[in-house]
């Protein structure tokens, strides 16, 4: 979700809007109260941060301290693990260590998928060939459009019921009770970076023969009422959208039950109606292109219509040929300079601005959309905004956690703005005191 400016912490319980969904039936240990409260009590005892992803309801809550992300960040020591290697200089420091990167889509999208349901298909084929006996999934709460319900998937059919998106916070790794409890030997995971960041640190506990990990970009994630509170202000019918997906041309698309669509650039966003709705946790979270999946799969370096497909490592490259025959291609490319529009940015971070007259954020838009970042310069650009914004929440809300959560290769991205960083917030980009390094994981 675009922000322009950081927003505040959100304090104190909120209301249970729906405790209809309370009585419902469903797994165990209390997955649609984890989904479907906004500040779930549930969360009393976790770190300042949580993003309630799932481990915390496991069995695998002793090693939390070990393998939450918000009490160590460990994707440094992951990568070494997992990919024998840290991010290179260049687009790794933003997109995550790759192999290669492609910009793809499948010939015949799945039905109700986010985009051509590259995933979905992906997590089918690995269950039809027997490649993995169970699939890690989000599928939708019953009665609800965009409630996620974690789903240990053990049929084709199954994985491919959960396509698209719901955009919000879903406990996925609560199931690692049943996938222990099952004797599953063989699992994918499709994941957010946090849920992928915690899977990997507890990786070696899981007892595992073989774990594939699809990843996905994840950035601003809310809980559930927040996610039916902010539809409600971006949309003239927030009850009848199907679908949306902020786009690669500065805009939020909403599709309707009826067919029609609903755009609303991000520069008309009522962002004075929005503070508070995102997490900290989402706030401060430093891996937006999931770097430690061994697949991500996207959208935002590809232009509009086209999947983006960051192949890790050996395995990532694996389970693509597995996509591949269903899938046609295009060239990645690039527009735009992302560097120019950074200063202002940052400007507006350490000082919010009021949001412009109509005419002059028509003309922002335009811009936007035709003399912006475009292509691998749009995630580019994305991923650095992100960079900078939560970066500069964790100074203001958990200054003294920065040497934990904030992994090094965040201020070798950052180190060209050094100058307009020092201009903006009279300080440098790289903190005073050093970050601590991260044990081996
Ligand atoms: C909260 C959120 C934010 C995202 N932000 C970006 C972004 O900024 N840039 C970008 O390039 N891509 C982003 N994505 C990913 C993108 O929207 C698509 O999901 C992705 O490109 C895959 O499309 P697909 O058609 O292949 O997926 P599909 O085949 O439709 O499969 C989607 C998969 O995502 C899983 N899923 C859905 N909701 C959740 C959830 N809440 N938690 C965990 N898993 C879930 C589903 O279970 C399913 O397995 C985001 C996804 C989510 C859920
Ligand atoms: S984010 Fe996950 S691991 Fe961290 S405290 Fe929350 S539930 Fe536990
Ligand atoms: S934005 Fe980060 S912390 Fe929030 S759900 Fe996505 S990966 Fe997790």
């Amino acid at each position: 979700m675009p922000q322009d400016h950081p927003a505040p912490m959100v304090s104190g319980p909120d209301q249970d809007p729906s405790p209809d969904y309370l009585t419902l039936g469903g797994p165990s240990k209390g997955l649609h109260r984890s989904s479907l409260l906004s500040r779930d009590e549930r969360l009393a005892g976790r770190p300042n941060l949580c993003s309630d992803c799932g481990l915390c309801d496991s069995w695998l809550q002793r090693d939390m301290a070990k393998a939450c992300v918000f009490v160590r960040n460990r994707a440094e020591a992951i990568e070494r693990r997992v990919f024998g290697r840290n991010r290179r200089d260049g687009d790794e420091l933003r997109f995550g260590v790759f192999e290669q990167m492609v910009a793809a889509r499948m010939r015949r999208a799945v039905p109700g998928a986010q985009w051509s349901g590259m995933i979905t298909t992906l997590g089918a084929r690995l269950l039809e060939r027997g490649v993995v006996e169970a699939v890690v999934t989000a599928g939708t709460m019953p009665g609800t459009r965009f409630a996620p319900r974690p789903v240990l998937a053990r049929t084709p059919e199954e994985v491919l019921a959960t396509a698209g998106n719901k955009p919000s916070l879903s406990p996925n790794l609560n199931l690692l009770d049943e996938v222990r409890d099952s004797g599953i030997k063989r699992l994918a995971v499709i994941g957010t970076s946090c849920q992928v960041h915690m899977l990997r640190a507890a990786q070696d506990r899981l007892g595992l023969e073989r774990l594939d990990v699809i990843g996905f970009p994840c950035s601003d994630n809310v809980a559930y009422p927040d996610l039916t509170f902010f539809l409600k202000q971006v949309s003239r019918s927030p009850d009848t959208i199907v679908h949306y997906e902020f786009m690669q041309d500065y805009s939020l698309h909403m599709r309707h039950e009826d067919g029609s669509m609903e755009r609303l650039n991000f520069i008309d966003f009522p962002m004075d109606k929005l503070d508070g709705i995102f997490p900290s946790a989402c706030l401060s979270c430093f891996d937006y292109a999931n770097g430690l999946a061994d697949i991500t799969i996207g959208y935002m370096g590809a232009r509009l219509g086209w999947q983006w497909v960051l192949i890790r490592n050996q395995r990532g490259a694996e389970l693509f040929e597995l996509l591949r025959p269903d899938l046609e291609f295009r060239d990645l490319d690039a527009a735009g300079d992302r560097r120019r529009g950074m200063p202002r940015y940052l400007q507006m971070l350490a000082k919010p601005a009021g949001k412009p007259p109509k005419p002059i954020r028509r003309l922002i838009a335009w811009l936007q959309r035709n003399r912006g970042p475009r292509g691998l310069e749009f995630a580019r650009a994305i991923i650095e905004m992100k960079m900078f914004r939560n970066l500069h929440h964790v100074r203001e809300r958990f200054a003294r956690f920065e040497p934990r959560i904030v992994p090094g290769f965040v201020y070798r991205a950052l180190a060209d703005y050094e100058d307009a960083h020092q201009e903006a917030m009279g300080r440098p980009i790289h903190p005073t005191v050093e970050p601590a390094r991260t044990p081996e994981a």
